[in-house]
């Protein structure tokens, strides 16, 4: 095969057009009438602009797609739903094909041996309700329309994380396609880098076309949210802070401050308010669960919903957003939430403080989450106690630079109390990728990211570089 050099013309995507074999693909270009439908991301802040749009609907596809592109000195980058894909646009597109995994949508559920299969582009919803028809639940996360390929190789944390860990672990096999346009399955036994590489390293390996991963034998859990004024959040964060980071591993909880605009379709008791959520599940009976949550029901919520829920339900529980909207994010990860880190919060976003940011959110870390997964990828677990995030609605550029400007604020006033790590699962600007990964991992992610693409066609939201790229060993 002839390779060529990244291309910095248009006459390589004038070829695309003509390239023998992809006549039969969904592919729209910047002239065409459907391009300003087909780029748009998820997030409705981003703007991408890529020089075509394809939308494979096999692997075979995926594989003409790549390796047309490498022929002519084009970039791929893959994209289920735009979620994170700030990043990724914040990159000149102009010669990067986005390929739309929507298209990749099978979902088979095998309760005999307990995995379920998952085309590239199916979100979490479908497959919970497809594990759930089996009694079966899978390591979601917070939101229904997020992609289980961008979670999952992000990592993947949800409300069962405490106990079964991040969604990498559960990992049986990925099926993609290479930045050499090679169709391969990688699992513990098969191409075991490449394996390792996927769980956590995000889409700078290939392109997934499936994916195959466990499902657990529950199919309710003890989960639900409690509410308070925001004027409590002084008493509310200082209670869960102290309670969370040795919580048993069965407890799963996020703690907002959220200010809800006061909007008809937001429901009654919380238009126009601000409040403290804590949300969570927790995987034990009733008896112990109530137990387990009795610290946080001592501190006496306005409303708790806590009790039996069905996985399916469950999935909506956090109340994200189930449409494509304009939003910013900032993120960090705390090594602890002490005494003075939690008055800074406080001062920065508590109560009376007038701010952009509509949520400000800390995950607990901890428990499975917390600790290495014996034979797990590059990221089988987070360090630090709490993940925070700040996020507000961005429905014009100058809102989103005041959201993102809001949000910086607050990570920097917590900087005393970061450890130096990114979840970039959490990161939707772009940022510092090493951070995302144990420093002596980044050396092999090069490494392997150089033998699977390497002529750096596979372009991800952030970016593993391959090795020498940046003319040092390791980017
Ligand atoms: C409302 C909301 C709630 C969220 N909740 C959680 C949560 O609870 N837990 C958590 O861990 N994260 C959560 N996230 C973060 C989410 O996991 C990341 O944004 C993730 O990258 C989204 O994946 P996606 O495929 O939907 O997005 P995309 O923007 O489509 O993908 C992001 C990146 O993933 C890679 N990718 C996607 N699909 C493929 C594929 N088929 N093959 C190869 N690479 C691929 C690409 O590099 C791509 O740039 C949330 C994000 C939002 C906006």
């Amino acid at each position: 095969m002839t390779v060529s050099t990244i291309s910095t013309d248009q006459s390589a995507v004038r070829e695309l057009r003509e390239f023998p074999g992809l006549e039969d693909i969904a592919i729209v270009y910047p002239d065409d009438p459907g391009y300003d439908e087909a780029r748009i991301a998820w997030n409705l802040a981003i703007d991408q602009r890529p020089a075509a749009v394809a939308s494979p609907t096999n692997a075979c596809e995926v594989v003409r797609i790549v390796r047309a592109a490498r022929i002519l000195g084009l970039q791929v980058a893959p994209q289920s739903t735009g979620h994170n894909a700030g990043p990724l646009a914040a990159q000149s597109l102009d010669d990067v094909i986005i390929l739309r995994t929507g298209a990749l949508d099978e979902i088979r559920v095998d309760p005999e041996r307990k995995t379920v299969r998952v085309g590239g582009g199916v979100v979490w919803k479908p497959a919970v309700d497809a594990a759930a028809a089996h009694g079966l639940s899978v390591l979601h996360g917070s939101a229904v329309d997020v992609g289980i390929a961008g979670y999952t190789l992000g990592g993947g944390l949800g409300w069962y994380s405490r106990s079964l860990g991040m969604a990498a672990n559960s990992l049986v096999a990925v099926e993609l396609v290479t930045g050499a346009g090679e169709f391969l399955r990688a699992d513990a036994t098969h191409h075991t880098d490449l394996f390792w590489a996927v769980r956590g390293g995000g889409g700078n390996f290939g392109i997934v076309t499936a994916m195959e991963f466990r499902a657990y034998d529950f199919s309710t859990a003890y989960a639900g949210l409690m509410m308070w004024d925001i004027s409590e959040a002084p008493r509310v964060l200082d209670a869960w802070r102290r309670w969370a980071p040795d919580a048993p591993d069965e407890v799963t909880t996020s703690l907002r401050i959220m200010r809800i605009p006061p909007i008809p379709e937001v429901p009654e008791p919380v238009r126009g308010r601000s409040i403290v959520v804590i949300d969570g599940a927790v995987l034990a009976d009733d008896d112990q669960a109530a137990r387990i949550i009795e610290p946080l029901r001592a501190l006496g919520p306005e409303m708790d919903t806590f009790g039996r829920m069905p996985s399916e339900v469950l999935v909506h529980l956090h109340m994200d957003p189930e449409e494509p909207g304009p939003g910013h994010v900032t993120s960090t990860m705390l090594r602890t939430l002490d005494d003075a880190a939690a008055a800074a919060l406080l001062e920065a976003v508590g109560p009376g403080v007038e701010t952009p940011l509509m949520i400000v959110e800390l995950r607990q870390l901890g428990g499975a989450v917390g600790r290495p997964h014996e034979g797990g990828g590059v990221l089988s677990h987070l360090d630090g106690e709490f993940a925070l995030v700040c996020g507000g609605m961005a429905p014009t550029p100058e809102f989103a630079s005041v959201v993102a400007a809001a949000g910086a604020q607050v990570v920097e006033r917590m900087s005393p109390w970061t450890n130096g790590r990114n979840y970039l699962n959490f990161a939707e600007d772009p940022t510092d990728v090493r951070a995302g990964y144990p420093e002596d991992a980044w050396l092999r992610l090069a490494t392997i990211r150089s033998a699977v693409d390497p002529d750096g066609v596979l372009v991800a939201n952030h970016r593993i570089p391959r090795l020498y790229e940046h003319g040092e060993a390791t980017g």
